[in-house]
Protein backbone atom coordinates (compact mmCIF):
# COMPACT_ATOMS: atom_id res chain seq x y z
CA UNK A 1 0.00 0.00 0.00
CA UNK A 2 1.70 3.60 -0.94
CA UNK A 3 -1.53 5.58 -1.57
CA UNK A 4 -1.77 4.99 -4.78
CA UNK A 5 -4.92 4.65 -6.59
CA UNK A 6 -4.46 0.73 -7.19
CA UNK A 7 -4.61 0.48 -3.41
CA UNK A 8 -8.71 1.31 -3.53
CA UNK A 9 -8.95 -1.47 -6.48
CA UNK A 10 -10.98 -3.62 -5.14
CA UNK A 11 -10.74 -6.71 -8.39
CA UNK A 12 -13.43 -9.13 -6.27
CA UNK A 13 -16.59 -6.41 -7.31
CA UNK A 14 -17.49 -5.52 -10.57
CA UNK A 15 -16.95 -1.92 -11.66
CA UNK A 16 -18.84 -0.33 -14.53
CA UNK A 17 -15.92 1.58 -15.49
CA UNK A 18 -14.00 -1.98 -15.86
CA UNK A 19 -17.22 -3.69 -17.44
CA UNK A 20 -18.08 -1.55 -20.23
CA UNK A 21 -14.11 -1.38 -20.95
CA UNK A 22 -14.25 -5.32 -21.23
CA UNK A 23 -17.15 -5.05 -23.56
CA UNK A 24 -15.83 -2.29 -25.64
CA UNK A 25 -12.81 -4.43 -26.33
CA UNK A 26 -10.35 -2.71 -23.94
CA UNK A 27 -7.95 -4.40 -21.72
CA UNK A 28 -8.44 -2.92 -18.26
CA UNK A 29 -10.13 -5.75 -16.32
CA UNK A 30 -10.70 -8.32 -14.05
CA UNK A 31 -12.67 -11.54 -13.23
CA UNK A 32 -15.80 -10.01 -11.32
CA UNK A 33 -16.32 -7.60 -14.11
CA UNK A 34 -15.90 -10.33 -17.36
CA UNK A 35 -18.22 -12.31 -15.09
CA UNK A 36 -20.99 -9.51 -14.50
CA UNK A 37 -20.54 -8.87 -18.09
CA UNK A 38 -21.21 -11.44 -18.67
CA UNK A 39 -24.73 -12.05 -17.35
CA UNK A 40 -25.47 -8.55 -18.75
CA UNK A 41 -25.05 -9.99 -22.26
CA UNK A 42 -26.79 -13.55 -21.71
CA UNK A 43 -29.67 -11.37 -20.64
CA UNK A 44 -28.80 -8.21 -23.40
CA UNK A 45 -26.89 -9.85 -26.29
CA UNK A 46 -26.35 -6.80 -27.83
CA UNK A 47 -24.73 -5.27 -25.20
CA UNK A 48 -21.56 -4.46 -26.99
CA UNK A 49 -23.39 -3.01 -29.57
CA UNK A 50 -24.91 -1.02 -27.40
CA UNK A 51 -21.38 0.26 -25.18
CA UNK A 52 -20.07 1.00 -28.81
CA UNK A 53 -23.12 3.43 -29.90
CA UNK A 54 -23.20 4.84 -26.31
CA UNK A 55 -19.34 5.67 -27.56
CA UNK A 56 -20.01 7.20 -31.28
CA UNK A 57 -22.58 8.74 -29.56
CA UNK A 58 -20.35 10.59 -27.10
CA UNK A 59 -18.42 11.96 -30.14
CA UNK A 60 -21.15 12.96 -32.02
CA UNK A 61 -22.90 15.01 -29.39
CA UNK A 62 -19.54 16.48 -27.65
CA UNK A 63 -18.66 17.03 -31.71
CA UNK A 64 -21.81 19.63 -32.21
CA UNK A 65 -21.51 21.44 -29.32
CA UNK A 66 -17.92 22.34 -30.08
CA UNK A 67 -19.28 23.36 -33.65
CA UNK A 68 -21.77 25.59 -31.86
CA UNK A 69 -18.85 27.51 -30.08
CA UNK A 70 -18.45 25.34 -26.90
CA UNK A 71 -15.32 25.92 -25.18
CA UNK A 72 -15.03 24.43 -22.10
CA UNK A 73 -16.34 20.79 -21.20
CA UNK A 74 -17.18 19.15 -17.83
CA UNK A 75 -17.27 15.33 -18.56
CA UNK A 76 -18.91 13.63 -15.82
CA UNK A 77 -18.33 9.59 -15.93
CA UNK A 78 -15.39 9.57 -17.75
CA UNK A 79 -14.77 5.78 -17.78
CA UNK A 80 -11.58 3.92 -19.10
CA UNK A 81 -9.70 6.04 -21.68
CA UNK A 82 -10.97 4.73 -25.16
CA UNK A 83 -10.48 5.82 -29.02
CA UNK A 84 -12.62 9.19 -29.16
CA UNK A 85 -12.10 10.85 -25.80
CA UNK A 86 -13.57 13.74 -25.27
CA UNK A 87 -10.61 16.29 -25.25
CA UNK A 88 -9.55 14.81 -28.43
CA UNK A 89 -13.53 15.47 -29.89
CA UNK A 90 -12.98 18.93 -29.12
CA UNK A 91 -9.94 19.83 -29.50
CA UNK A 92 -9.82 18.51 -33.14
CA UNK A 93 -12.80 21.87 -33.57
CA UNK A 94 -10.87 24.16 -31.14
CA UNK A 95 -7.35 22.87 -29.95
CA UNK A 96 -7.06 25.61 -27.41
CA UNK A 97 -10.54 24.26 -25.73
CA UNK A 98 -10.79 23.37 -21.95
CA UNK A 99 -11.85 20.08 -20.17
CA UNK A 100 -12.56 19.02 -17.01
CA UNK A 101 -12.53 14.69 -16.70
CA UNK A 102 -14.62 13.89 -13.46
CA UNK A 103 -14.60 9.79 -12.58
CA UNK A 104 -14.90 8.22 -9.20
CA UNK A 105 -13.85 5.17 -10.11
CA UNK A 106 -10.03 4.08 -8.88
CA UNK A 107 -9.46 2.88 -11.95
CA UNK A 108 -9.79 5.66 -14.00
CA UNK A 109 -7.93 7.89 -11.59
CA UNK A 110 -4.53 5.70 -12.63
CA UNK A 111 -5.47 5.91 -16.28
CA UNK A 112 -5.79 9.66 -15.40
CA UNK A 113 -2.38 10.37 -17.34
CA UNK A 114 -3.28 8.83 -20.55
CA UNK A 115 -6.21 11.27 -19.95
CA UNK A 116 -4.41 14.54 -19.21
CA UNK A 117 -2.99 14.74 -23.12
CA UNK A 118 -4.02 18.15 -23.70
CA UNK A 119 -3.35 19.75 -26.94
CA UNK A 120 -0.37 22.20 -26.12
CA UNK A 121 -3.06 25.40 -27.25
CA UNK A 122 -5.81 24.22 -24.48
CA UNK A 123 -6.50 22.14 -21.02
CA UNK A 124 -7.14 19.01 -19.34
CA UNK A 125 -8.25 18.19 -15.79
CA UNK A 126 -8.96 14.80 -14.10
CA UNK A 127 -11.21 15.36 -10.94
CA UNK A 128 -11.28 12.17 -8.74
CA UNK A 129 -14.65 12.76 -6.92
CA UNK A 130 -18.44 11.67 -7.37
CA UNK A 131 -20.92 12.98 -9.10
CA UNK A 132 -23.73 12.16 -6.02
CA UNK A 133 -21.64 14.89 -4.27
CA UNK A 134 -21.51 17.91 -7.45
CA UNK A 135 -21.08 20.25 -4.97
CA UNK A 136 -18.02 18.71 -4.06
CA UNK A 137 -16.66 18.96 -8.53
CA UNK A 138 -18.52 22.35 -8.67
CA UNK A 139 -16.63 23.68 -5.96
CA UNK A 140 -12.97 21.76 -6.44
CA UNK A 141 -9.72 23.97 -7.07
CA UNK A 142 -8.99 22.30 -10.13
CA UNK A 143 -11.82 22.69 -11.98
CA UNK A 144 -11.99 26.36 -11.03
CA UNK A 145 -8.89 26.60 -12.33
CA UNK A 146 -9.55 25.24 -15.62
CA UNK A 147 -13.60 26.19 -16.19
CA UNK A 148 -14.79 29.81 -16.11
CA UNK A 149 -18.22 29.36 -15.03
CA UNK A 150 -19.76 32.63 -16.58
CA UNK A 151 -19.05 31.28 -19.92
CA UNK A 152 -21.02 28.67 -21.56
CA UNK A 153 -20.02 24.86 -20.71
CA UNK A 154 -20.67 21.23 -22.33
CA UNK A 155 -21.56 19.50 -19.84
CA UNK A 156 -21.26 15.68 -20.60
CA UNK A 157 -23.70 12.96 -18.28
CA UNK A 158 -22.61 10.38 -20.70
CA UNK A 159 -24.04 6.69 -19.38
CA UNK A 160 -23.28 7.50 -16.26
CA UNK A 161 -26.77 9.00 -14.69
CA UNK A 162 -28.28 5.50 -14.46
CA UNK A 163 -25.61 4.66 -11.36
CA UNK A 164 -27.52 6.85 -9.38
CA UNK A 165 -30.32 5.66 -7.87
CA UNK A 166 -33.72 7.71 -6.89
CA UNK A 167 -33.18 7.14 -3.39
CA UNK A 168 -29.74 9.59 -3.98
CA UNK A 169 -31.45 12.14 -5.46
CA UNK A 170 -30.82 11.97 -8.73
CA UNK A 171 -33.26 14.77 -9.59
CA UNK A 172 -31.31 17.27 -7.06
CA UNK A 173 -28.40 16.63 -8.27
CA UNK A 174 -28.68 17.38 -12.01
CA UNK A 175 -30.51 20.39 -10.51
CA UNK A 176 -27.32 21.46 -8.76
CA UNK A 177 -25.27 21.13 -12.15
CA UNK A 178 -27.87 22.94 -14.13
CA UNK A 179 -27.89 25.98 -11.62
CA UNK A 180 -24.03 26.16 -12.23
CA UNK A 181 -24.26 26.46 -16.15
CA UNK A 182 -25.07 30.11 -17.71
CA UNK A 183 -27.02 30.44 -20.61
CA UNK A 184 -25.72 29.19 -24.15
CA UNK A 185 -24.44 26.03 -22.20
CA UNK A 186 -24.98 22.50 -23.03
CA UNK A 187 -26.11 19.43 -21.61
CA UNK A 188 -25.48 16.35 -23.52
CA UNK A 189 -26.66 12.81 -21.62
CA UNK A 190 -27.65 9.21 -22.46
CA UNK A 191 -29.21 6.92 -20.20
CA UNK A 192 -30.10 3.24 -20.40
CA UNK A 193 -33.66 2.21 -20.58
CA UNK A 194 -35.35 -0.99 -20.32
CA UNK A 195 -38.93 0.16 -22.35
CA UNK A 196 -37.87 -1.40 -26.05
CA UNK A 197 -37.16 -4.98 -24.09
CA UNK A 198 -39.24 -7.75 -23.87
CA UNK A 199 -40.15 -8.14 -19.84
CA UNK A 200 -37.87 -11.84 -20.22
CA UNK A 201 -35.11 -9.63 -20.98
CA UNK A 202 -36.27 -7.43 -18.14
CA UNK A 203 -36.36 -9.66 -15.26
CA UNK A 204 -32.82 -11.15 -16.83
CA UNK A 205 -31.17 -7.77 -16.92
CA UNK A 206 -32.92 -7.57 -13.19
CA UNK A 207 -30.85 -10.58 -11.64
CA UNK A 208 -27.68 -9.73 -13.11
CA UNK A 209 -28.00 -6.28 -11.21
CA UNK A 210 -27.43 -7.92 -7.99
CA UNK A 211 -26.40 -5.28 -6.07
CA UNK A 212 -29.03 -2.35 -7.08
CA UNK A 213 -26.50 0.33 -7.83
CA UNK A 214 -27.74 0.27 -11.65
CA UNK A 215 -31.50 2.18 -12.59
CA UNK A 216 -32.88 1.75 -16.01
CA UNK A 217 -35.30 5.21 -16.76
CA UNK A 218 -37.58 5.26 -19.65
CA UNK A 219 -37.17 7.99 -21.83
CA UNK A 220 -40.04 10.63 -20.23
CA UNK A 221 -38.53 9.99 -16.30
CA UNK A 222 -34.80 10.76 -18.03
CA UNK A 223 -36.01 13.91 -20.19
CA UNK A 224 -37.93 15.01 -17.02
CA UNK A 225 -34.93 15.50 -15.01
CA UNK A 226 -33.84 18.03 -17.45
CA UNK A 227 -37.08 19.74 -17.79
CA UNK A 228 -36.32 23.79 -18.39
CA UNK A 229 -33.73 22.96 -21.40
CA UNK A 230 -34.38 23.71 -24.78
CA UNK A 231 -33.86 20.58 -26.95
CA UNK A 232 -31.81 20.44 -29.71
CA UNK A 233 -33.41 18.61 -32.64
CA UNK A 234 -34.72 15.80 -33.17
CA UNK A 235 -35.12 15.67 -29.21
CA UNK A 236 -34.24 12.39 -26.97
CA UNK A 237 -34.00 9.35 -29.32
CA UNK A 238 -32.55 6.20 -29.18
CA UNK A 239 -28.12 6.88 -29.48
CA UNK A 240 -27.88 4.58 -32.16
CA UNK A 241 -30.14 7.29 -34.29
CA UNK A 242 -29.18 10.51 -32.50
CA UNK A 243 -27.44 12.41 -35.60
CA UNK A 244 -26.46 9.26 -37.34
CA UNK A 245 -27.08 9.70 -40.82
CA UNK A 246 -22.62 9.23 -41.10
CA UNK A 247 -22.26 6.33 -39.13
CA UNK A 248 -22.13 2.90 -40.92
CA UNK A 249 -25.67 1.32 -42.16
CA UNK A 250 -28.30 0.05 -41.15
CA UNK A 251 -27.96 1.67 -37.93
CA UNK A 252 -28.75 -1.24 -34.88
CA UNK A 253 -32.60 -1.61 -34.01
CA UNK A 254 -33.54 1.07 -30.95
CA UNK A 255 -34.48 -2.68 -29.13
CA UNK A 256 -30.48 -3.70 -29.20
CA UNK A 257 -29.24 -0.40 -28.41
CA UNK A 258 -31.56 0.50 -24.84
CA UNK A 259 -29.81 3.93 -24.40
CA UNK A 260 -31.55 6.77 -24.75
CA UNK A 261 -29.79 10.39 -25.71
CA UNK A 262 -29.91 14.16 -25.98
CA UNK A 263 -28.58 17.60 -26.50
CA UNK A 264 -30.16 20.51 -24.79
CA UNK A 265 -29.14 24.09 -24.55
CA UNK A 266 -29.24 26.05 -21.25
CA UNK A 267 -31.78 29.11 -22.05
N1 LIG B 1 -18.83 8.43 -20.25
C1 LIG B 1 -18.00 7.31 -20.73
C2 LIG B 1 -17.92 6.16 -19.73
C3 LIG B 1 -19.25 5.53 -19.36
S1 LIG B 1 -19.07 4.18 -18.18
C4 LIG B 1 -18.52 6.86 -22.07
O1 LIG B 1 -19.71 7.06 -22.32
O2 LIG B 1 -17.78 6.28 -22.84
C5 LIG B 1 -19.68 4.98 -16.70
C6 LIG B 1 -18.59 5.71 -15.94
O3 LIG B 1 -19.22 6.43 -14.88
C7 LIG B 1 -17.58 4.78 -15.27
O4 LIG B 1 -16.28 5.22 -15.57
C8 LIG B 1 -17.87 4.91 -13.78
O5 LIG B 1 -16.71 4.77 -12.98
C9 LIG B 1 -18.42 6.31 -13.71
N2 LIG B 1 -19.28 6.54 -12.54
C10 LIG B 1 -20.26 5.75 -12.07
N3 LIG B 1 -20.82 6.29 -10.97
C11 LIG B 1 -20.17 7.47 -10.74
C12 LIG B 1 -20.27 8.48 -9.74
N4 LIG B 1 -21.17 8.40 -8.77
N5 LIG B 1 -19.44 9.55 -9.82
C13 LIG B 1 -18.52 9.66 -10.81
N6 LIG B 1 -18.37 8.71 -11.78
C14 LIG B 1 -19.18 7.63 -11.75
Amino acid sequence: MDGSPNDRVDTSVAHPARRYNYWLGGKDHFAADRASGDAIEAAMPSIRTMALENRRFLGRAARLIAERGVRQFLDIGTGIPAPGNTHEVVQAVDASSKIVYVDNDPIVLSHARALLTSAPAGTVAYLDADLRDPRSILDHADLKATLDLSEPVGLLLIAVLHFVRDDEDVQGIVGTLLEALPSGSYVAATHATWEYLPAEAIAKLSAANPDGRFTARDGADFAALFGGLEMVEPGLASVAHWHADAEPQPRPAVEDVACNGFVARVP
